[in-house]
């Protein structure tokens, strides 16, 4: 099975300098370096966000117009799991960067995977959340806009990157309930 690189393509061994070849590694063909003789796996990346409630309601954020991905779209607070940090630490320091509230992390709601990210594919890991301190206030920039909003009445321009699915799948848990 022959993978189709897309746009984060490396050229260079990230050990040694030497420009990489490809080279068909266990069914699949991926950069390997011939002169060190590494082999770069590409995995997914991690993700980590909070589904934050109140009065049944959900906060979402609407990204900036600058932002490299889904410009202009809402999606939950999250980001991408620092290579030392714990997926609940990471949802927690996002939802305070991008809407100025202190929460604590509760359970998991579920782990969603994309592949529609120009970023890369990935997994996002989403926590129900509870605000405990801190003040709801945006960037502007970054953040545009923050937001509450009613399973009925949601926006209709959502993020990729698993904040679609996540906001769906909570819509429809709020209709089970
Ligand atoms: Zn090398």
């Amino acid at each position: 099975m022959v993978q189709v690189w897309k746009s984060i393509d490396m050229k260079f061994c990230s050990r040694c300098g030497h420009r990489l070849s490809q080279k068909l590694i266990e069914g699949r063909t991926r950069r390997v370096c011939e002169s060190c003789g590494h082999v770069f796996y590409r995995q997914l990346k991690v993700g980590a966000g909070v589904i934050v409630e109140r009065d049944g309601d959900i906060l979402l954020m609407r990204r900036g117009a600058g932002v490299l991905a889904f410009p202009g779209t809402w999606c939950l607070p999250a980001g991408y799991c620092e290579h030392d940090e714990a997926p609940k630490q990471t949802a927690a320091r996002e939802a305070k960067e991008e809407t100025g509230l202190e929460v604590a992390i509760g359970d998991i709601f579920g782990i969603f995977f994309f592949d529609d990210d120009t970023r890369g594919n990935g997994i996002q890991i989403v926590y129900r959340a509870t605000v405990i301190g801190g003040e709801l206030s945006s960037d502007g920039t970054e953040v545009e806009a923050l937001a509450y909003f009613c399973p009925e009445d949601l926006p209709q321009a959502l993020a990729g990157g698993g904040h679609d699915q996540t906001i769906r799948a909570w819509k429809r848990s709020c209709l089970r309930e």
